[in-house]
């Protein structure tokens, strides 16, 4: 494993891979046992050159962004985690290219002050990366991250660099082909046209009013924990009419004021998260016939009873 240290910090510097780091630190959940080895990646020209000396050692590899969409067990990650974050940033003619480790919040003000639009305003009150979005093809109300995607660029289990369209992805309601096929996203490109700066922040300003009058935004939590089985039937409807709004298990809670967002109350483990996981999903199961599946990503390895 020197050897591998070695020539993963001849790219990212002496010093910078991390052992035993704790995701609790990288996680909005604040919730997250040991990565094995840990790395910040900052460019998608370093991120490609990481990922190869990975896949060089056969090291196990994640890749994340923000870290507001999963949740690690308390045993912590096997191999290497990456996390990027990056501000690459090229605006060129009538496209706009990311690094995916770009946060969309950034992505959007950077372009609102430009009188620019990618539609990506539409989306500036999600948390984390565009990698992250694209992975789970991300939503705010009706909008959805594949909705404003070209193409982008990525990197296959094969160790090959690929442009491909928005269509590789087959985007649908919290699914994209990353969740099966293991590529890792470097960039992402997006149309631009014109927007009215005054009216793009209005818009961001009242989704902000929206989601903080309906979502418990000051505590630590991964979001929506379920996907909706349906627009009729929301997740968060169905876990408060079996009466689990509040429900508490050692240091894990269902908020209060939306009962689709679980939150760590204190100092919740991820075994806690995952008891009331399967609780709200065995209620529901019993009193509607409706399987709950999970909306945010279980990353690790997670302790047994
Ligand atoms: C308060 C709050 C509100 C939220 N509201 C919404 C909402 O309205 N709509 C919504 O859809 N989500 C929402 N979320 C969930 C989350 O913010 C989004 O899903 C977000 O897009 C995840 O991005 P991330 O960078 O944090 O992903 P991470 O949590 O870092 O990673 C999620 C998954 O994406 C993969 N991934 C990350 N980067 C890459 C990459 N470059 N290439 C390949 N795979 C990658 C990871 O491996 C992981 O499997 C909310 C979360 C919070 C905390």
């Amino acid at each position: 494993m020197d050897q591998f240290q070695g020539d993963l910090e001849k790219i990212t510097g002496e010093g910078t891979l991390k052992r035993g780091e704790p995701m609790s630190r990288h996680t909005t959940f604040q919730i997250g046992g040991p990565a094995e080895f840990y790395l910040d990646v900052n460019t998608p020209a370093v991120l490609k050159k990481v990922l190869d000396i990975a896949s060089r050692y056969r090291v196990p590899l994640f890749v994340f962004g923000g870290g507001s969409n999963i949740l690690v067990g308390d045993q912590g990650i096997k191999g290497l985690t990456v996390r990027f974050h990056s501000e690459e940033f090229v605006l060129k003619g009538k496209t706009l290219r990311v690094a995916a480790g770009m946060g969309l919040a950034k992505i959007a003000m950077e372009m609102i002050n430009r009188g620019l639009s990618t539609g990506l305003e539409n989306l500036a009150t999600v948390p984390g990366t565009v990698g992250g979005a694209i992975y789970n093809n991300s939503h705010w109300q009706d909008k959805l991250l594949g909705d404003f995607l070209l193409k982008a660029e990525i990197y296959t289990p094969r160790q090959e660099v690929k442009e491909v369209p928005a269509d590789y992805f087959r985007f649908a309601y919290d699914y994209s082909i990353l969740r099966d096929s293991g590529d890792i996203v470097l960039t992402a490109l997006f149309p631009v046209g014109k927007g009215v700066k005054e009216e793009m922040l209005k818009a961001v300003i009242a989704n902000n009013q929206t989601r903080s009058l309906s979502q418990p935004l000051d505590t630590k939590c991964a979001g929506c924990t379920f996907r909706n089985p349906s627009k009729e039937q929301p997740a968060g409807k169905l876990i408060e009419q079996c009466g689990l709004k509040g429900k508490i298990i050692g240091g894990a809670k269902v908020s209060q004021k939306h009962a689709n967002f679980i939150i760590n109350n204190g100092n919740a483990s991820a075994f806690d998260v995952l008891k009331l996981i399967e609780l709200c999903r065995r209620e529901v199961r019993q009193k509607f016939g409706l399987d709950l599946k999970e909306e945010i990503f279980l990353v690790g390895e997670f302790a047994h009873d």
